[in-house]
């Protein structure tokens, strides 16, 4: 095959036809849980404004530093989201949805763009699905918020994961926890990475999220945050464990557990799979109490997270699992020549009125390719019609998985199909 003049960027892929099937089904089944758990969808644009995505998740952040894809035109400064938290945030402020009452229980599917370094499971343009609850800071929330993430890898069959839980506190207890931190890296501060020289003043806990090989000895006996919590952040975080206990959710603490944005507060998660092999997070997600009012509006608790899609499809695909249907068309009309196409093409709308998927070759072929294509679509039923048909108004109906043919007449045909 010749090669492509154009393709994709790196790291930008096609969802092709026999893929799209599985997305639509993975989409279906958010949509219909998301109902059961009175999640309302929200949809927001793909470009933000640069300044509320760096504002939002923080200067020296990944995401922020190196993995952003921003450009201006004219005086506006746009980038193509990375995440969808600090846009709903944005969205929920601008649109005064705290008027509507009470907490708002928000979900959301779509694609999202970072610069990174493309490998299995790791895409510049990838999909996430994800909620964002605003409004509550009852750990009432944040369970729930975690049961919806847990609930769509139960129902697909994946159930070999791992949920890794942390608090990371409120303000007062991490200022307290950085500065043991810091006390406890600056003896070993010159052997410290580059990238965590720079985050040791401003952002110490990102030093805990560090990839870096030379930062990892320093990061494995570090304090941990869980002995610097508050009363309150203990008591919110003691509360989180309890609810999961009680719905049955298994848990493991990690008391490493950072998460790449600066926005969280208290309660942090991930969930971990070990079907995926280096790219192993499906999901995450956390508390964010301080960044409605960050980014302007009145002080709001909130509580969410975001999960991978490919690599939910990734982990489908190692175990096993299938998702959506096969390609398929319930009636495929079979023509031979000018009159059969003509009495064809009117009877689709028909076929489909009834409440059935109905195709016909649009490419002249003969009748035995159209039979040929008519098994290539998966078709349930074909109806074969030619000029003897058409002139005793009885027409072939095949059942293609049976190979049973009979004559009826067209009124009889939709009756054998129902409804
Ligand atoms: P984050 O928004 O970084 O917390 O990521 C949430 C989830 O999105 C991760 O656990 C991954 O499953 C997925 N994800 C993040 N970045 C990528 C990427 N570049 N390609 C594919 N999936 C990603």
């Amino acid at each position: 095959m010749a090669q492509a003049k154009y393709t994709t960027h790196l790291g930008m892929v096609d969802i092709l036809p026999d893929e799209t099937r599985k997305w639509q089904a993975l989409e279906n089944l958010i949509r219909t849980e998301a109902e059961k758990f009175n999640f309302e969808e929200i949809r927001t644009p793909i470009m933000e404004q640069t300044e509320l995505i760096v504002r939002g998740l923080g200067q020296l952040t990944d995401i922020v530093s190196k993995e952003i894809f921003a450009f201006s035109r004219g005086d506006d400064n746009y980038v193509l989201r990375p995440e969808l938290t600090a846009p709903v945030v944005r969205s929920y402020v601008e649109n005064h949805l705290d008027q509507r009452g009470g907490s708002q229980k928000l979900y959301y599917i779509g694609p999202m763009f970072r610069a990174e370094r493309p490998q299995k499971g790791r895409q510049r343009q990838f999909h996430q699905f994800g909620v964002e609850v605003l409004g509550s800071d009852d750990a009432v929330a944040d369970v729930e918020v975690i049961s919806f993430m847990i609930q769509i890898y139960n129902k697909l069959g994946i159930k070999n994961t791992t949920l890794k839980i942390n608090s990371i506190g409120d303000p007062e207890s991490r200022d307290k926890y950085k500065e043991a931190l810091k006390a406890y890296l600056k003896p070993n501060f010159d052997k410290l990475s580059e990238l965590s020289k720079k985050r040791y003043e401003k952002n110490p806990l990102r030093i805990l999220d560090s990839k870096e090989e030379e930062d990892k000895p320093f990061i494995e006996s570090a304090p941990v945050i869980t002995d610097y919590l508050n009363e309150a952040s203990k008591s919110h975080y003691s509360k989180v464990k309890e609810y999961l206990t009680d719905v049955g959710i298994l848990f493991e603490e990690d008391p490493y557990l950072v998460r790449g944005m600066d926005y969280y507060t208290q309660t942090a998660f991930e969930l971990i799979s070990p079907d995926l092999g280096a790219q192993d997070a499906l999901a995450g997600g956390g508390r964010y109490d301080l960044l409605v009012e960050e980014i302007g509006g009145q002080p709001t608790p909130a509580v969410g997270f975001a999960a991978g899609m490919e690599r939910l499809l990734i982990a489908c695909d190692e175990l096993g699992i299938t998702l959506g249907d096969e390609k398929s068309v319930d009636v495929y009309i079979v023509t031979l020549g000018d009159a059969a196409r003509r009495w064809g093409v009117s009877k689709l709308p028909e076929l489909r009125a009834n409440g059935h998927s109905a195709t016909m070759d649009y490419m002249g072929r003969s009748m035995k390719a159209q039979m040929k294509d008519a098994n290539r679509e998966n078709a349930s039923y074909a109806i074969i019609v030619g000029d003897n048909e058409l002139n005793e108004g009885k027409f072939t109906f095949r059942n293609m998985k049976e190979s049973e043919e009979s004559s009826l007449s067209f009124d009889e045909i939709l009756g054998k199909l129902g409804n």
